[in-house]
């Protein structure tokens, strides 16, 4: 396919799209019903259909029986790692493998022209971004989101959580799958801003954003802290009625889902005149300039609290203005604290 017709590639080889990156209609003001029903088919497909097929799979062919959850041991969660493990190694990989290591679509509708491997990095474990990021994948990441996993699927296997049958209750759990990604989209604005906060930021997120330029294996290169907050979003399904499905399906959104935003390109080739959409662009903004769309675009979170970069020049305009603006304030407060210490000293 022939990128330049979605979008320009600068000196440096960097690729942008040619349209801002459009927030979803779902909550946007004056309500539109044309284009909310323009906007439907690429809520489903083919990202959060294929996360919601993969829960409905493990609950069947995956899953333990009921009796088995119901006590915690070694045996079945050992099972869900592997297996988790295994699946992640698949999808993860199979986007590596393609447009990292086989490179079959070269730089085609690739947003930063380099690839990560090329260069080396102290900042990574043993210098490699890859190496480092398939380590915190493995060793924590997968470990975390099975963890979580186990300790919803046993309080659902005690009746310590309300567990609704689809049969019984259809129209709340379909409500409640739709809003599968909402649910996801509020609970990562408000970890993410957190951990943006200087202390935890240091300390925690730091390392996802070591990978500036981020690859398939970065999605979930996380601190410790940052997987266990990060799938911490399964917990609102012990909350609200739900289904073990459900909860598995919003599991599947973290872990699987972090992918698309990572991918590093604005689409994914399938054949010689097709491609998907990863809808990464936001995302990638935010590992680029840090401080910018902490959400992804649908609900307006970053729009309403003034962080919201579309990737247009008026976008990165208002961005700078914010980071002069606040450049200003340090500074006016540096001189105020100068000038009451210099007051205290000389009285
Ligand atoms: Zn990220
Ligand atoms: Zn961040």
């Amino acid at each position: 396919m022939d990128d330049l017709q979605f979008g320009k590639r600068n000196k440096r080889g960097d690729w942008t799209p040619n349209e801002p990156v459009a927030l979803a209609p779902l909550f946007r003001l004056p309500f539109s019903l044309r284009a909310f029903f323009a906007w439907l088919p690429h809520y489903f497909l083919p990202w959060n259909l294929l996360f919601a097929a993969s829960a409905v799979a493990y609950w069947a062919w995956i899953i333990p029986p009921v009796e088995t959850m119901r006590t915690l041991g070694w045996g079945w969660p050992l099972y869900l790692y592997a297996v988790n493990a295994l699946a992640t190694f698949l999808f993860y990989g199979a986007f590596e493998l393609n447009l990292y290591v086989l490179k079959r679509q070269d730089r085609r509708f690739k947003y930063n022209g380099r690839f990560p491997a090329e260069q080396k990095n102290k900042a990574f474990w043993f210098e490699r971004q890859n190496l480092d990021n398939i380590l915190r994948t493995f060793l924590s990441g997968v470990t975390i989101w099975t963890a979580c996993e186990v300790l919803v699927l046993w309080a659902f296997a005690n009746g310590y959580a309300p567990w609704l049958a689809f049969a019984d209750h259809p129209v709340w759990l379909a409500c409640l799958a739709l809003a599968v990604p909402v649910i996801h989209e509020f609970h990562f604005f408000c970890i993410h801003r957190l951990i943006h906060t200087p202390f935890l930021y240091r300390w925690v997120h730091s390392v996802h954003h070591n990978s500036v330029n981020p690859s398939p294996w970065s999605s979930l290169s996380m601190h410790p802290v940052e997987h266990l907050l990060y799938f911490g979003t399964v917990f609102y399904h012990l909350i609200l009625p739900s289904n073990p499905v459900l909860a598995l399906y919003q599991l599947h959104y973290a872990s699987f889902g972090a992918i698309p935003g990572h991918v590093g390109f604005d689409k994914v080739e399938v054949g010689e005149d097709h491609a998907i959409d990863s809808h990464a662009y936001a995302h990638y903004l935010h590992h680029k300039y840090f401080e910018v769309n902490y959400g992804d675009a649908l609900i307006p979170l970053d729009k309403w609290f003034g962080t919201w970069h579309d990737g247009s020049p008026e976008g990165e305009a208002r961005m700078n203005d914010r980071y002069r603006r606040r450049k200003a304030r340090l500074a006016a407060a540096a001189a105020e604290k100068a000038r009451r210490t210099g007051t205290a000293a000389n009285p």
